[in-house]
């Protein structure tokens, strides 16, 4: 017997999930909740990321976690997929939904030709049908957004073609039982570039070990001068700077790639595509009284303080939330 064959095999140094650089510095380790493993916080000293090692795998995402009795306490899938207007989420999507138009808007304005047939049909009230909107929900979970902007007739004056991007027991039940175009891991890979005009990536890119091959991804299904809506914690924050590798959201058996607005739009740039500033309003509401959840006091206060412009901006500023940029693939004329 040969004695080298007795050895465990040495662990591999870790290397950035984002940039590939090996100067990283660790920023900490912890234990997860569910999961007794001591996981390692590494931050990439090129990009910024801070991700999680090891990763544990998607096998956490079960019955259990989808009922807000796994690492998250504030997901509800039931409640969402039956009825989304009975969750907070409705708040982010009409504030997300407001940003694409906005979007779109601006776009269309600047180049009429490249957005569409249908805006400058439109702007001209000719009777020229407009062109769909292509939109991929991109890990549309228990498919809210999707049952939000289905309810919507048309979006920026054209109709809506859905996509939406999961896997498990929920993607199923959007595909089978709503008809909705649900796409799983094989079949987004294999669309073709440029087929969408806004791709939402709502609280996802936090849950991905490779979170490069997304945005690389994103990037090509998007049309140029297509939107991606992206939302992700900003461990930049004043909230997050203070708490460390302690704050809540660093949760390492899911929330395994963590960025900050740096970070953000390097990724971005990596990958072709131009950081956009937001400023969001809804989604910032939606954030504090989905962490309210199971307080529901609390929850009816923080519904009323957050009626006050001052407030919310207050709120933003503390977790960062729109200082995290999402993104714009360019068109041929910038
Ligand atoms: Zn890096």
């Amino acid at each position: 017997m040969k004695a080298p064959d007795l050895l465990p095999p040495r662990p591999t140094a870790p290397v950035c999930r984002a940039c590939g650089s090996a100067d990283l510095v660790l920023r900490g380790k912890k234990s997860g909740e569910f999961i007794r493993t001591e996981f390692s916080f590494h931050q990439c000293r090129a990009c910024e990321l801070l991700f999680v090692e090891p990763f544990s795998g998607f096998e956490i995402y079960n019955d259990a976690y989808y009922r807000g009795a796994g690492p998250d306490p504030f997901v509800d899938y039931e409640t969402e997929y039956r009825d989304y207007r009975r969750t907070d989420r409705a708040l982010e999507f009409a504030d997300l939904a407001r940003l694409a138009e906005a979007h779109l808007a601006a776009s269309s304005a600047s180049y009429p030709s490249s957005a569409s047939s249908a805006s400058s049909a439109s702007s001209a009230s000719s009777p020229v049908s407009p062109s769909p909107l292509h939109w991929l929900d991109f890990g549309c979970g228990a498919g809210g957004f999707l049952k939000f902007l289905r309810e919507r007739a048309t979006f920026a004056g054209r109709p809506l073609q859905l996509s939406g991007h999961d896997v498990g027991s929920y993607a199923e039940l959007l595909r089978s039982t709503d008809g909705f175009r649900i796409l799983d891991f094989d079949e987004i890979s294999r669309e073709p570039s440029a087929q969408f005009d806004v791709i939402s990536l709502i609280e996802v890119i936090e849950h991905l070990p490779e979170p490069a091959a997304a945005i690389a991804l994103v990037a090509r299904l998007l049309k140029p001068g297509g939107l991606l809506l992206l939302t992700t914690g900003n461990l930049d924050s004043p909230v997050a700077r203070r708490h460390g590798i302690h704050y809540r959201y660093c949760a390492p058996e899911i929330h395994v790639s963590l960025f900050n607005p740096r970070c953000l739009a390097r990724l971005y740039a990596a990958h072709g595509l131009t950081p956009l500033p937001v400023r969001y309003l809804g989604t910032v509401v939606f954030k504090v009284v989905k962490s309210l959840r199971h307080r529901p006091v609390l929850r009816a206060l923080a519904h009323l303080a957050l009626k006050f412009p001052p407030f919310v901006r207050l709120v933003d500023h503390l977790y960062g939330v729109s200082a995290m940029p999402c993104a714009v693939k360019p068109t041929t004329h910038s």
